[in-house]
């Protein structure tokens, strides 16, 4: 199997092809780096990756983390992991100079988790939620906790988590129940239980700071009642030292399908007097502020499920090119040599449809990085803001396409393998068995389809919305003059046409019934996300098929005339499809909505 985590040729081309990652160092804040440093850090990246990470992959599923009534143990290597990504500065790599940073651009960090996650999903989720929750820290923290608990938190001797679900709600967070009670010394004291909490106890830090949403006593019911708190495991002295153990219990381990060795805890708040929690911001704003972290993450779980995907597809593409097996239809000599399985047709559409999905979901999901950094580090006030809207819009599209087709990625995977695909000698069941939660968490399949359509589209469209219809536009311009392009542009063209009709006839439906006219989300969700996907597609194709006329040659022309490829399959082949889903979608098809429950 291969060791390779991800293709780097195809990294450099998203990152500095795709997207115009040098032009960055034009901006103030990037003024002192150069495409050295930024290509230096992936080089780290990706060597801790292949160092530290893919070396435990396999043991951590099989030996999950245990929890004895005392402490929770989980093997070594991960803390070897978590120390190596520490003292690389990866946890601090994107915060200001002065908070010890680097001003890393929010895309190359990205980039630098993209080999995390390939190597190791289950230990880069320690990592990943950690700076989540010093970013929710850093940006509505009052300045004395952010002195006791940033610099720790960057420094990797405290971790940090999001306590968000409870037994009682996961999808429905108005509905939280866990309380705060203000305290004589103006902190609170929590009391609840919280569920599926990652990475909410170990021992690979001194200390872990949970980020937990809770209702202060007497707030107003549903989602404005509520508050953000910072509880740490350890509350600190005066000087900032670990004191005694605050009132957070670990109620037990949840045992897994996938990503085993991020330990995944039920924990009780407030088993005695009241867990210590500091209140972040202002009352009532918790929710508001924790979307922030979970926007980053839900780019990081599309990010994740990508790279999965992507895994998925290079372990395919190895075992496809080393195995020998039948013959071609066309050859009746049984003494003639076997052929490799990639000669196969049917081995190669499979290999075909992974590639399109693993690296249409990275493309998307780097893309959507760089939307991220437009919106803090553009020149202009104007892009700041566009740059912010397009990514509201797309944010439910890039958390969902790499989910469901980054895992699609992953079990073709193992068709490939055939009957090695299924045993657990071979690392294409765990990919799969990993990526299957990146559909569940942060924001369910459907909890994505109703944001995108009733929030992010909402009754007469968005701004988000009417850019990229725009952008999406000018590609289409620039495709049409280039004669091995101009086919593709005309596809996604018309399934853009698709989409803003259906686009269309749900607002009307929603208006009409917002409960019937929802009831489809999820299927809209998908038509939007593979025309998104379609578009990123189209660029790929540009980019290489401009490539190839200026005279690519040897490895770089393979490398372009398999874009190209790509991207005349996922035309075809995704796209063209489509159009019986946007008629149902159309008509309002009912048939879901109208089955009853008593008749399943
Ligand atoms: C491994 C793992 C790690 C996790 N890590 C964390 C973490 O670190 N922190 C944290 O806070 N949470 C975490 N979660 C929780 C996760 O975010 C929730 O499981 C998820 O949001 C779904 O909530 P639920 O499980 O209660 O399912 P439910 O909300 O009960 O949903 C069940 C089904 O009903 C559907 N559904 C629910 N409501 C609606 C609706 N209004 N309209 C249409 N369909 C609906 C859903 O789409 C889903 O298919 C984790 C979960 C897992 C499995």
């Amino acid at each position: 199997m291969t060791d390779a985590l991800l293709n780097d040729r195809d990294l450099s081309f998203q990152l500095y092809e795709m997207l115009d990652t040098e032009a960055l160092l034009q901006r103030p804040r990037y003024a002192e780096h150069d495409r050295g440093v930024f290509d230096a850090t992936l080089e780290t990246a990706r060597q801790l990756a292949a160092n530290y990470f893919a070396p435990h992959n396999q043991k951590g599923d099989s030996q999950e983390p245990t929890f004895d009534g005392e402490r929770v143990k989980l093997i070594p290597e991960t803390k070897i992991a978590w120390d190596a990504f520490a003292a690389a500065g990866f946890l601090v790599a994107h915060h200001d100079y002065e908070d010890g940073g680097l001003q890393l651009p929010e895309v190359i960090l990205r980039s630098c988790m993209a080999y995390f996650n390939a190597a190791n999903a289950a230990t880069a989720g320690y990592p990943f939620l950690s700076i989540g929750a010093s970013n929710l820290v850093k940006s509505f923290a009052s300045i004395p906790l952010q002195e006791r608990f940033l610099a720790p938190m960057l420094a990797g001797r405290f971790s940090g988590t999001m306590a968000l679900t409870e037994p009682g709600q996961g999808s429905a967070l108005g509905d939280l129940r866990t309380r705060a009670q203000l305290a004589a010394d103006g902190s609170y004291r929590v009391f609840g239980q919280k569920m599926f909490i990652s990475g909410g106890d170990h021992e690979l830090t001194d200390n872990i700071v949970h980020m937990v949403l809770a209702r202060i006593e007497d707030a107003p019911a549903g989602t404005k009642g509520i508050s953000l708190f910072l509880v740490p495991k350890f509350l600190l002295d005066q000087d900032g030292n670990i004191g005694a153990r605050n009132d957070v219990a670990l109620a037990g381990l949840l045992h897994k399908m996938g990503y085993r060795n991020t330990t995944s805890t039920v924990l009780n708040f407030g088993e005695r007097d009241g867990a210590v929690g500091y209140l972040v911001g202002e009352p009532g704003q918790g929710l508001g502020y924790m979307f922030q972290l979970m926007n980053e993450a839900r780019i990081g779980v599309g990010l994740g499920a990508a790279c999965l995907g992507y895994q998925s597809y290079l372990h395919a593409l190895d075992y496809a090119r080393e195995r020998p097996q039948g013959r071609l239809p066309d050859n009746k000599d049984p003494l003639s040599p076997q052929v490799r399985i990639v000669e196969h047709a049917d081995v190669r559409r499979m290999l075909l449809q992974q590639k399109a999905y693993a690296e249409g979901s990275l493309a998307l999901c780097l893309y959507a990085s760089s939307l991220m950094e437009d919106a803090r580090t553009g020149t202009s006030e104007l892009q700041r803001r566009e740059a912010a809207e397009l990514l509201d819009l797309l944010t439910p599209v890039v958390k969902s396409y790499p989910s469901r087709y980054g895992l699609l990625a992953s079990e073709i995977g193992i068709q490939v393998l055939g009957g090695s695909g299924y045993i657990r000698e071979y690392p294409l069941e765990q990919l799969y068995r990993d990526n299957r939660l990146n559909p569940i968490h942060e924001g369910t399949e459907g909890i994505q389809g109703i944001d995108l359509l009733s929030r992010k589209l909402g009754p007469r469209g968005g701004d988000g919305y009417r850019q990229y219809l725009v952008q999406v536009r000018t590609s289409l311009q620039q495709a049409a003059g280039d004669p091995a392009c101009a086919p593709l542009a005309a596809a996604l063209g018309q399934a853009l046409v698709l989409v803003e009709r259906v686009t269309l006839a749900l607002q009307g439906q929603i208006e009409a019934d917002a409960t019937l006219g929802l009831s489809n989300a999820t299927s809209y969700l998908d038509l939007f996300g593979r025309t998104v996907v379609g578009w990123i597609w189209l660029r790929q194709a540009l980019l290489a098929s401009r490539a190839l006329e200026a005279g690519a040659s040897g490895s770089e022309a393979t490398f372009y005339q398999g874009k190209l490829h790509t991207a005349r399959y996922y035309m075809d082949w995704e796209l063209a499809p489509l159009e019986s889903q946007a008629r149902l979608l159309m008509a309002g098809n009912r048939l879901c909505f109208d089955m009853q429950n008593d008749w399943f």
